[in-house]
C-alpha cells in the first residue's frame, strides 16, 4: 500500500470539525460527535425500521433466510466501515451514510421504483429514490418539537443526494453539483455494489437457481476460489464450499475496493482536493472490477431476469399502478395530512405510496381495491 502505513489515505479523511453544519443550529452533544449522532438519528428513524420489511431482491415468501432490504443494508454499513477503518477515514460518516442510502427505497425494491417514476413522468415529474430519501430525512420524519425532520448534518445530506451519481447543475444546487463528495460517501457504492453482488449470489444459490460450476464458468476469478476450496476441503459438502468461496469472494472485492482507492487517490493532498478532483476517486483496482462486472452480467441473467422474477416484479408494479390510480381518482381515501401539505395531488399519491413497506401496501392494496 502507500505511503501512509496502516491508514494509508488519513490524509484524506474529511475532519468532522470542518462540517457545515445542520440546517436548525443545535447546541453540540457532550460525548458524541455531530456525525455520530447522524448516524444515530438514522438509526432512530421509522423510515429506517421500515427497511425491514421491504424488499431487497427475494421476497420472503421462499425463505425466512434471505436479505431484506434492512440486513442488506447492515451488510453495507459493515463493508463501508471496514474500507473506512482501512484507509483512515471518518468510521462515523461512513456508518451515518451507509445505514440511511436505501431509506427513501418504495416497496418492492426496483420494480416499485419504476412504476413510482413511470406514474410520475405523467405529470411531468420523476420518481428517484435518492431524492425521495432526502424528503424522508428533511421532512416526512417527525420526532423533534423545534424542526421538522432529522436536521442532518449538510455531509450526510449531500452523501445522500449524491448516491451513485454527481448532480447535474440546475438540480439541487446547494450540494454543489460541480464538486464530488468527500470520500467517505464515494466509498458508500461501491461497499453497496459490494454487499449486494455476493449477497445475491447466496440468496440465489440458496434458493437453487444455479450451482457453483456455472458462476464459475460466467466469473473466472469465481472458477479459480472454487478449485482452490474443492481441493482443500474436498470432502465438505457444496453448501459449505459455496460459504467459504463467498467469504473469499467478498475479501477479494472489499481488498479490490481498497487498494484501488489507494491508487487512484494517491496525488490528492486532503479532503478539499477529493471535492475538487474531476473524477470519483473510490474505485475498484482493474481485476476487482472485472470480477464484479462478470458477477453483475451473471446474475442479470440467471436472477434478476429469471421468469419467476420477473413474473413477480410485473405484478408488484401492476399493482403499484393501479393503488396510485385509485388514489388520484379517491384523493379523499389518503390519510389526513398528505394532501394538506400543498403538494400536488400526484405527488401526495407519491409520497405515500414509496414511504410503505411491502407488507402494508399489500394490505392497503386488499383493503381499497379489495383484491390481493
Ligand atoms: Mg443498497
Amino acid at each position: 500500500m502507500a505511503a501512509g502505513g496502516r491508514t494509508p489515505l488519513g490524509h484524506l479523511r474529511f475532519p468532522v470539525a470542518a462540517s457545515q453544519g445542520r440546517r436548525y443550529p443545535e447546541t453540540f452533544h457532550p460525548y458524541r460527535n455531530e456525525f455520530q449522532r447522524d448516524r444515530d438519528r438514522v438509526i432512530h428513524s421509522r423510515a429506517f425500521r421500515r427497511l425491514e420489511n421491504k424488499t431487497q431482491v427475494f421476497t420472503p415468501s421462499l425463505s425466512d433466510h434471505f436479505r431484506n432490504r434492512l440486513t442488506h443494508t447492515m451488510e453495507v454499513a459493515q463493508i463501508a466501515r471496514t474500507v473506512a477503518s482501512a484507509l483512515g477515514l471518518d468510521e462515523d460518516l461512513t456508518e451515518a451514510l451507509a445505514l440511511v442510502h436505501d431509506i427513501g427505497h418504495p416497496p418492492f425494491a426496483h420494480a416499485g421504483e419504476e412504476e413510482l417514476d413511470r406514474q410520475m413522468r405523467r405529470f411531468g415529474e420523476r420518481f428517484d429514490h435518492n431524492l425521495h430519501a432526502l424528503r424522508i430525512v428533511e421532512r416526512f420524519e417527525q420526532r423533534y418539537a423545534r424542526f421538522p425532520g432529522l436536521n442532518l448534518t449538510y455531509e450526510v445530506r449531500e452523501g445522500i443526494a449524491k448516491h451513485s451519481s454527481d448532480l447535474t447543475p440546475g438540480t439541487l444546487d446547494e450540494y454543489a453539483p460541480h464538486l464530488r463528495p468527500p470520500l467517505e460517501a464515494q466509498l458508500i457504492d461501491l461497499a453497496d455494489e459490494t454487499a449486494y453482488n455476493t449477497a445475491d449470489l447466496d440468496d440465489a444459490y440458496s434458493a437453487g437457481l444455479f450451482s457453483m460450476a456455472e458462476i464459475g464458468e460466467a466469473v473466472p476469478e469465481y472458477g479459480a476460489i472454487r478449485e482452490e476450496i474443492d481441493f482443500q476441503f474436498p470432502a465438505s459438502p457444496e453448501k459449505v464450499r459455496f460459504q467459504e468461496a463467498l467469504r473469499r469472494l467478498v475479501d477479494l472485492l472489499v481488498s479490490g475496493l481498497i487498494e484501488g482507492t489507494v491508487q487512484a487517490a494517491h496525488s490528492l493532498g486532503d479532503h478539499e482536493a477529493v471535492r475538487a478532483h474531476p473524477v470519483r476517486v473510490a474505485c475498484y483496482t482493474a481485476p476487482a472490477r472485472e470480477t464484479s462486472l462478470a458477477l453483475k452480467a451473471f446474475l442479470r441473467q440467471r436472477v434478476y431476469f429469471s421468469p419467476d422474477l420477473v413474473e413477480e416484479r410485473r405484478r408488484a408494479a401492476g399493482a403499484i399502478g393501479e393503488l396510485f390510480g385509485f388514489y388520484l381518482e379517491n384523493p379523499g381515501r389518503l390519510p389526513e395530512g398528505y394532501l394538506d401539505a400543498g403538494a400536488p395531488r400526484h405527488r401526495a399519491i407519491c409520497d405515500y405510496i414509496a414511504g410503505m413497506t411491502d407488507g402494508f401496501f399489500e394490505r392497503t392494496y386488499r383493503e381499497t381495491l379489495g383484491a390481493g
